[in-house]
């Protein structure tokens, strides 16, 4: 039998399962009694259909087809025709039924039914590699620009940019050829066509400037008295997946064709994004500025609060003793002079209280050295609860005192360091082992004096206070000069 008359139903045969699902009883009725179906392509137009040197049925729409054709079970037969008008001509009077690579025209509507666009092919300006940036069509003004006859875009050219220098040309390949040999500046061509050609012709000199903002839509169309051949071809169109239509597009054009292909507009919604995102950056650089200011601001506080600190506690140890936490003697001998001052400028007469302990030296050597400052601290803390907030209160050394009571008269003063030899002589101090002891103390008494120097007031307190330890401790001398009226007996005691 002969293989090649069986072979069609074998495809037949084996595509029936796929055919089963795809198509209607109706549909797959009318193939059957249809089984010749004719199909012209355009002769020449690759990539997206032409005829090889072998007379071979080629490019994307070839494609297409060979797919169709197998999954729908439908068998075409390709005519070739001389020219793409004669095609048109043919297709008019049904002498054929199916065309490939189609766009959809009100005229052609007349006469055959459309598939839905299976293919873009967005038609770009090619100019010469020495052409730099990105064109648009405005920029073509001044150009000569080479246009293909009966091309759709040259149609639009000539009506949007009349003053255009034009070189019609019969087909892309010769407008390329022109540009590429520099009679013509530029060309439109579909992008597909150009890269096609520039690879196959070897004009390397060209490139793809921008886009043109047209797109040809390419369509599969039947004869429209027979409504179900568009609607089975839809569907096997329909069958292509978008990953196949991909490899179909890549097999036929060449993928040097240049991604960076932006128009205006493109560049100018990414300048507003680079903008948008310098502006971003820069608010954020802004923010972290602040951050780190705020945090170096606050370093800065810390640091200047660590230092006044720093020197409150200088401070404090520069004018504190250690032990007590009463003035040292060098603080208070300045006390004393600022005192002074104000007696001689206000008027504001004050009394210095010069106290030591007695027999401090047998405390030490029964209870310890330890104990011994811990009876000084309890003595400064009893005198303490006995003086205001205004009155001075330092140490002078081992465990001699100063105190200076301001705005007294010598009756209050007197008083006052009564109270204290009182309150001390009272208390008994408890020592860590559970011991205790019982301390007192011996005070002089002098009182501020206009004409007298800090030396003085020192002196005669002091002098007064061994005239109390002389008399037998645990008392009070008022030094000579301080009368208090009110006692009689105390004035006999100072002479
Ligand atoms: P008087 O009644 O005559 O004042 O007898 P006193 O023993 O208190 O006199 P003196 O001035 O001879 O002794 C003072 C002693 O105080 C001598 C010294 O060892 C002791 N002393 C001085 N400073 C300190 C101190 O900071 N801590 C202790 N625990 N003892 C001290
Ligand atoms: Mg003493
Ligand atoms: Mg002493």
């Amino acid at each position: 039998m002969d293989v090649l008359r069986i072979w069609p139903v074998l495809l037949l045969i084996l595509a029936w399962p796929l055919q089963a699902g795809l198509l209607t009883t109706e549909e797959q009725n009318w193939l059957e009694q249809h089984p010749v179906i004719r199909f012209a392509p355009d002769p020449s137009y690759p990539p997206v259909e032409f005829f090889d040197e072998n007379n071979r049925y080629q490019g994307i729409t070839a494609d297409f087809t060979r797919i169709i054709q197998e999954r729908i079970g439908v068998s075409l037969q390709v005519i070739r025709m001389e020219n793409w008008n004669r095609v048109l001509e043919a297709a008019k009077t049904r002498q054929i039924d199916v065309l490939g690579a189609v766009d959809s025209t009100p005229g052609r509507q007349q006469f055959m039914n459309f598939s839905k666009p299976y293919i873009n092919l967005p038609a770009v300006i090619i100019v010469r590699k020495e052409v730099e940036g990105v064109l648009t069509l405005d920029d073509l003004a001044g150009m000569t620009v080479a246009v293909i006859k009966n091309y759709k875009t040259t149609e639009y050219l000539m009506q949007a940019h009349p003053e255009l220098n034009r070189i019609e040309v019969p087909d892309a390949v010769s407008g390329l050829r022109l540009v590429s040999f520099g009679v013509a500046d530029a060309i439109v061509v579909n992008n597909a066509v150009s890269i096609y050609y520039i690879e196959k012709e070897g004009l390397t000199n060209l490139r793809a400037a921008g886009e043109s903002g047209f797109e040809w839509k390419l369509h599969f169309a039947a004869r429209n008295d027979h409504p179900e051949l568009i609607s089975i071809l839809q569907k096997g169109l329909d069958s292509i997946s978008e990953e196949e239509k991909r490899d179909i597009y890549r097999r036929w054009i060449n993928l040097d064709y240049p991604d960076w292909l932006i128009s205006r507009d493109t560049l100018y919604k990414l300048g507003i994004l680079l903008a948008a995102l310098l502006a971003l950056i820069g608010m954020l650089w802004n923010v972290t500025l602040q951050q780190k200011v705020r945090r170096k601001t606050k370093a800065l506080e810390m640091e200047l609060e660590a230092r006044y600190e720093m020197e409150q506690r200088l401070r404090l140890l520069a004018t504190t003793d250690e032990l007590t936490g009463v003035y040292n003697r060098r603080h208070l001998l300045q006390i004393l002079d600022t005192e002074l001052e104000r007696k001689r400028r206000y008027g504001r007469d004050f009394a210095v209280l010069m106290l030591d302990v007695d027999h401090f030296k047998s405390i030490n050597d029964s209870y310890g050295h330890a104990a011994g400052d811990l009876a000084l601290k309890r003595i400064v803390e009893i005198t303490r609860t006995e003086l205001r907030d205004s009155d001075h209160f330092g140490r002078m050394g081992g465990e001699e005192f100063v105190i200076l009571l301001t705005e007294v008269n010598p009756a209050s003063a007197r008083i006052v360091a009564e109270r204290i030899r009182s309150s001390i002589a009272d208390c008994e101090i408890l020592l860590p082992g559970g011991q205790s002891l019982v301390a007192t103390v011996s005070i002089g008494l002098s009182f501020s004096d206009q004409l007298k120097q800090a030396d003085d007031l020192l002196h005669e307190a002091d002098q007064a206070m061994y005239e109390a330890k002389s008399a037998g401790r645990n008392r009070i001398r008022l030094a000579r000069g301080v009368l208090v009226a009110s006692d009689l007996k105390s004035q006999l005691q100072i002479f």
